[in-house]
C-alpha cells in the first residue's frame, strides 16, 4: 500500500473581494518530495503557500496533511474559517515557512530566535530547546552567529538562521517562499546550498522560487503556475525540455 502523502491540497481556490487568485490548484508532496513552483509575479505563489499553512483560509478545496484533513466551516458571508483551534496549531507546528525577507524577531539573537517556538509551541524545556538549536545552527552553519542579532549579519546569514528556526520545529513539509529573492546575488548560493542539502537528506519541501537552476536539478517535481491555474506539472528535467504551454515557454525563456 502506498505511504500517506505528506500533504495533499485539492482543488484550492482563493479570493480576495471579487477577484479570484487561485482557480483551482491542487498538488500531491509524498515523503521526500522537492517540489519547486514557479510562476510570474502575481500568479499566485504566495497566496497558495499562505493558504497551505492557514495565513490565509482556501474559499474551497481541501488541504490535507499527514493524512488530517482540515476542517473548516463556511460563516454567514460563505467565507470558510478553520473550526478547530488546536487543529491548526498541530498543523501549523508541522509545516515551517521560510520567508522571503527572513522574518526573524529583531529584538532576539540567533539562538533566542531558533528556540523560541520549540519552547512555547512544541513544549520543550529550554536545555532541550537550545540541544536542537545547536544542531540546527551546526547544519546551516551559522552557530559562529549563535549570539548576534539579526541587524548584524548578512541577509544570507539571517535566512539560513530562519532556515534553521524551521528545521527546529522537526516539520513534515517545510515551505520556502523565494527563499533567495531578497539576497545579493552573491549570498544566494550559501542559501540555495543549506537549502540543497535539505533535499538531500530527503526533506519534503515546497519551494516557490526563480532559481530555474534549482528547480531543475534539486526538485523531482515542478509546477507552474499562471494567473492562479496550474499550467505546467511534472518532472523538471521533461517539462524544461519539453514545455507544452507559450506561457512557460516564455517564461523560461525570459529567465535563462
Ligand atoms: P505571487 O506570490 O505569485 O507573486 P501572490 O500570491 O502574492 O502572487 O498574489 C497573487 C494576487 O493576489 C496578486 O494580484 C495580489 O495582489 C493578490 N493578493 C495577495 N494577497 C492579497 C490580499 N491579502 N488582499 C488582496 N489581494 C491580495
Ligand atoms: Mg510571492
Amino acid at each position: 500500500m502506498d505511504k500517506t502523502p505528506a500533504l495533499v491540497c485539492e482543488d484550492i481556490h482563493k479570493s480576495f473581494g471579487n477577484i479570484e487568485v487561485l482557480k483551482g490548484v491542487s498538488l500531491t508532496a509524498h515523503e521526500g518530495d522537492v517540489i519547486s513552483m514557479l510562476g510570474s509575479s502575481g500568479s499566485g505563489k504566495s497566496t497558495f503557500l499562505r493558504c497551505i499553512n492557514l495565513l490565509e483560509t482556501p474559499n474551497s478545496g481541501k488541504v490535507i496533511v499527514g493524512g488530517e484533513l482540515i476542517n473548516m466551516k463556511a460563516t454567514k458571508s460563505g467565507e470558510p474559517v478553520p473550526v478547530d483551534n488546536k487543529q491548526i496549531e498541530r498543523i501549523r507546528s508541522k509545516l515551517s515557512m521560510v520567508f522571503q525577507g527572513f522574518n526573524l524577531w529583531s529584538h532576539m539573537t540567533t539562538l533566542e530566535n531558533i528556540i523560541e517556538a520549540p519552547i512555547h509551541v512544541l513544549g520543550l524545556s529550554k536545555a532541550e530547546a537550545i540541544e536542537r538549536a545547536n544542531e540546527m545552527m551546526e547544519k546551516v552553519g551559522i552557530y559562529e552567529r549563535k549570539d548576534y542579532y539579526p541587524a548584524h549579519m548578512s541577509g544570507g546569514q539571517q535566512q539560513r538562521v530562519a532556515i534553521a528556526r524551521a528545521l527546529a520545529m522537526n516539520p513534515s513539509v517545510m515551505l520556502f517562499d523565494e527563499p533567495t529573492s531578497a539576497l545579493d546575488p552573491e549570498l544566494v548560493g550559501e542559501v540555495l546550498k543549506v537549502i540543497r542539502d535539505l533535499a538531500e537528506e530527503g526533506r519534503t519541501m515546497i519551494v516557490v522560487t526563480h532559481e530555474m537552476g534549482f528547480a531543475r536539478e534539486v526538485s523531482n517535481q515542478t509546477l507552474f503556475l499562471h494567473k492562479g491555474h496550474i499550467l505546467e506539472q511534472g518532472n523538471p528535467q521533461e517539462i524544461f525540455a519539453n514545455p507544452q504551454s507559450e506561457r512557460f515557454k516564455q517564461f523560461i525563456a525570459g529567465n535563462l
